[in-house]
């Protein structure tokens, strides 16, 4: 199934007042988390070979996010909560204690809809094998009686699933963060103008911009339903971007498509929209509210990103054979659809 997680967000600068040249451009890829990374760096005071040391370093930051939130291995930090389950209270690292805490509020905003305790669902459907199969509408009670996030007991850096066969996981914000940190670091070296995209979840960190009031990058936003086309763009200032859909991880089975984003009222793949895109003022934010809309689907989806401060959408779904859309308020004049 890798070959379904592509590049489904591409930059292109804007090239308003300064030529190609002028930008000094680095930029670099690689894979982590499963998907592609690329940390492009923008700035005419470094040579390439200080740019590349800097880009090497956040690829090293990603891999020891990845290393801490893998909930694949059961010695990572994650494998250990998880392993103990029911059982032990296991002592995290400060950094997983507040992402787990910052994952809870996203579900209690959300009434659930977000939930990294989503694991023993996600695992069960199995997206990663190579046949997948539909799993019963009595196997997913099932499995729902072992997904709760208000059974994640967190006291400081202590973290006790309340039950044997709970599981987290942090598909749906980890990369987010990781983008966040890697923005920290190369902050902090004194880059001003940066952009980092992580499968699709991406930090644009332009000094001196805005997310709506500037457009110094141009997303361009992958089509749902075209491999390799664009569905349309969004010019954009310094801000977190994340694109949610069901073409990332999926399996059709007579005619029915079944993906990667569950929601956990029922334990199937949430079906009312194909994807979400969000725009934040950081790419955590952005990750874990694609995810959340994505589940909470066109109406409700919409009321929440209205009632959200600095965040706005793009919600795409599927009527009568063809492709519509929705944009949030923030939005209008920023995105731009291509053509089929
Ligand atoms: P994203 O691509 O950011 O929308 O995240 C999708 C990933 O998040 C899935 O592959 C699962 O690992 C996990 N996930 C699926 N459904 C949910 C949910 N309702 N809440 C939180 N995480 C989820
Ligand atoms: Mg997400």
């Amino acid at each position: 199934m890798k070959q379904y997680i592509i590049i489904f967000i591409a930059l292109f600068l804007l090239f308003s007042s300064c030529s190609r040249n002028q930008l000094h451009r680095h930029s670099r890829e690689s894979t982590v988390m499963d998907t592609y990374v690329s940390v492009t760096i923008y700035d005419p005071a470094i040579s390439q070979e200080q740019a590349y040391a800097l880009i090497d370093s956040s690829f090293t930051e990603f891999r020891r996010v990845e290393a801490a939130m893998t909930d694949y291995a059961d010695t990572s930090e994650v494998g250990i909560v998880n392993v103990r389950a029911g059982k032990d209270t296991v002592t995290v690292s400060e950094e997983l204690a507040e992402l787990l805490k910052t994952s809870i509020s996203f579900s209690e905003q959300s009434n659930g809809a977000f939930d990294v305790s989503v694991g023993p669902i996600v695992k069960a459907w199995n997206f990663l094998s190579p046949e997948p199969i539909v799993l019963s509408k009595s196997k997913l009670e099932n499995l729902r009686q072992f997904v709760d996030y208000k059974k994640i007991i967190i006291d400081g850096n202590s973290v006790f699933l309340n039950r044997i066969g709970m599981r987290i996981d942090l598909g749906a914000i980890a990369k987010g963060y990781a983008v966040d940190k890697v923005i920290e670091i190369l902050k902090r070296k004194g880059i001003k103008n940066t952009i980092v995209d992580l499968g699709g979840n991406l930090a644009v960190w332009w000094e001196g911009t805005h997310a709506l009031y500037s457009a110094v990058a141009e997303i361009l936003v992958r089509h749902p339903r075209k491999e390799g086309k664009f569905f349309g763009s969004l010019k954009v200032g310094t801000c977190g971007v994340s694109t949610s859909g069901d073409y990332q991880r999926y399996f059709i089975n007579d005619n029915i498509r079944y993906h990667h984003i569950i929601d956990p009222a029922t334990g199937y793949p949430a079906n009312d929209v194909v994807s979400v895109t969000i725009v934040a003022d950081d790419a955590m934010t952005a990750d874990a509210l694609s995810t959340t809309i994505f589940v909470l689907g066109r109406q409700k989806g919409m009321e929440f990103i209205k009632k959200s401060k600095g965040v706005e959408g793009l919600i795409v779904w599927e009527e009568g054979g063809s492709l519509k859309y929705e944009l949030s308020s923030g939005l209008q004049g920023k995105f731009k659809r291509s053509d089929d």
